[in-house]
């Protein structure tokens, strides 16, 4: 089964990509966690996204759309995997159906996680203090902020998108993460 996580920044699509890896036979693939390891090891896409990740904008869609074709083809993927932070915006939306027509593949579903925006700024406003100064770079008021409003500038249109496609399902993501974990598989098992 392949599906796609999508929500605002803050909703816990990491957190559930990870819970489905562990009780679906599924991979999770997470842009961000690939871009963030590209940055550390010093590759090439690691030094162009670098910058504009700190920001919190989003990087060239050719880098991201390259990165899930090739991984998708893996064969830790082949039973399936979960997109958690890809696509970001229509252009890689259409890149990624073009993709998986090419090579065969079928999205079985789109999973929203749905949050309203109050409970998120004050979920953002927390990591950030939390987490100013730790390992990401991105994760300080201005960026968060910043995150914010490109999901709702660019992420958010994939929500019609789908609903068009007859792909999306939504669930409650300010429930408790056990609550979102369980709404989440009752989507996948139908
Ligand atoms: P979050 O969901 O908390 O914002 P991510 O780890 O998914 O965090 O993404 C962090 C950053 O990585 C984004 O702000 C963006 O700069 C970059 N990024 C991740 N995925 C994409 C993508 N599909 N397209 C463009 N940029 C991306």
């Amino acid at each position: 089964m392949n599906i796609i996580l999508l929500g605002p920044p803050g909703a816990g699509k990491g957190t559930q990509a990870q819970r489905i890896e562990a009780g679906k036979n599924m991979k999770q693939l997470s842009t961000g966690d690939m871009l963030r390891a590209a940055i550390a090891a010093g590759t090439p896409i690691g030094l162009k996204a670098k910058d504009t990740m700190a920001r919190g904008e989003l990087v060239p869609d050719d880098i991201v759309v390259g990165i899930i074709s090739d991984r998708i083809e893996d064969a830790d993927c082949a039973a399936g995997f979960i997109l958690d932070g890809f696509p970001r915006n229509v252009s890689q939306a259409e890149a990624l159906d073009v993709m998986l027509a090419e090579k065969g593949l079928e999205l079985d579903a789109v999973v929203e996680i749905k949050v309203n925006d109050g409970i998120l700024i004050n979920r953002i406003e927390k990591r950030a203090a939390e987490t100013e100064g730790g390992p990401r770079a991105d994760d300080n008021a201005e960026a968060l902020k910043k995150r914010l409003d490109v999901y709702h500038a660019q992420t958010a249109p994939l929500i019609e998108y789908y609903a068009t496609k007859g792909t999306l399902r939504s669930v409650d993501g300010m429930a408790d993460m056990d609550e979102v974990a369980r709404q989440i598989m009752e989507v996948l098992n139908g």
